[in-house]
């Protein structure tokens, strides 16, 4: 049934995963299969505490797996960078990534690092994350608890938040990214949907959210076989989305990259009139953005540290990443200083295709 880029709607049959996830069950029952079946030694899930926060840990138990199912977490994990540090050429696993994790992964896989053969990689929509710190205070400003946020969901009119799955109220855009604190380098992210991985799915374009189906589209030989044989097992249910589903799914798409657009151009006027020079000259070298990166290497901070002359550090970073910088905004995150490391290597790959050079 299932083609490589074909759209469905599918769901996990079995009812606990179906009554504790959050919208039909196939990414927690596609990594259930997977160990089950001993197709994958191992598994990097995420275990959310609130929305605000989650740990990712390893296991091999499918029990685990299941009983994570539904965890969300708004704030940056950095899926990518643990598998840059735990993970070897040789063992198979299986994740979830965010379309800027899936490119850093395929930065690591073309540089040798890991091994793409040995990595089932579970692409989700991403509509962006948050700074807890904001997302928190505005909650407490509204005299809502963060724990008790169960899903916050992206329409092509703005963001829904739901508390305790039942009450919920929405934001448009702009105001919802600026109100709960939205991570810039997610403001200005053109990568809303998984293209690198084996299966993309999501929610997006689903009719109704209690409806508890996933969106579900694969996107590799290996993870169209595999949603195949979860389909023959009676593992999951699966019919074609209607035109219906395919045009609500684009519509969120569109939204997204249009309001990316337009913070895009904000954030490239607000660079442009400070000036990339005033937010160089406050680096500290302090190399956190070097730590969070999940691209650079951890072996080369040192070599760099002693050849280079404080006052060119930025500048030659900015020229070394200039091709392998995925926008995960991870460095960002962790600047003390607040310096738009990616956005500059955004603005200037931009600047030099306006100029045609
Ligand atoms: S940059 Fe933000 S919005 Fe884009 S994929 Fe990464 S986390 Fe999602
Ligand atoms: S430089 Fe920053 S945005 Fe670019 S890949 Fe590294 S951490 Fe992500
Ligand atoms: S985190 Fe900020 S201050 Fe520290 S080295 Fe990176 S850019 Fe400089």
């Amino acid at each position: 049934m299932f083609k490589i880029g074909g759209e469905y709607l599918a769901r996990s049959t079995d009812p606990v995963i179906l009554e504790r996830a959050l919208s039909g069950g196939v990414a927690t029952a596609l990594i259930k299969y997977l160990l089950e079946k001993k197709i994958v030694d191992y598994a990097l899930i995420v275990r959310s505490d609130g929305v605000t926060g989650g740990r990712l840990f390893f296991t091999r138990d499918p029990r685990e797996v299941v009983e994570s199912a539904g965890s969300i977490c708004l704030s940056p994990i950095n899926m990518a960078k643990a598998i840059r540090d735990y993970v070897s050429r040789d063992e198979k696993i299986v994740l979830t990534v965010k379309p800027c994790e899936e490119k850093a992964i395929d930065y690591l896989v073309k540089t040798g690092r890991v091994n793409r053969e040995n990595m089932f990689l579970i692409g989700l929509n991403c509509g962006g994350l948050f700074d807890p710190f904001s997302l928190e205070k505005t909650m407490e400003e509204m005299n809502i608890d963060p724990k008790k946020i169960t899903d916050i969901r992206y329409h092509d009119d703005g963001i829904e938040i739901i508390i305790d799955d039942e009450k919920s109220f929405r934001i448009d855009y702009v105001k919802g990214y600026e109100k709960l604190g939205q991570r810039d380098a997610c403001k200005r992210c053109l990568d809303h949907v998984p293209k690198l991985s084996d299966v993309a799915l999501g929610y997006w374009g689903v009719p109704v959210r209690t409806a508890k189906y996933t969106y579900t589209i694969p996107l590799t030989e290996r993870g169209r076989r595999v949603l195949e044989e979860m389909l023959h097992s009676g593992l999951i249910e699966a019919v074609p989305a209607p035109p219906s589903a395919v045009e609500a799914r684009k519509k969120i798409i569109e939204a997204l990259n249009k309001t990316s657009m337009i913070a895009r151009a904000k954030q490239y006027e607000i660079l442009d009139k400070t000036g990339i020079s005033s937010y160089l000259q406050k680096c500290l070298m302090c190399m956190e953005c070097w730590h969070a990166c999940p691209v650079r290497s951890e072996k080369e901070i040192y070599a760099w540290k002693k050849k280079i002359d404080p006052a060119l550090w930025q500048v030659s970073v900015i020229t070394y990443m200039y091709d392998k910088c995925v926008g995960c905004g991870a460095c960002e995150d962790v600047c003390p200083v607040k310096i738009p490391f990616a956005l500059i290597i955004e603005r200037l790959r931009d600047l030099r295709k306006e100029l045609g050079v």
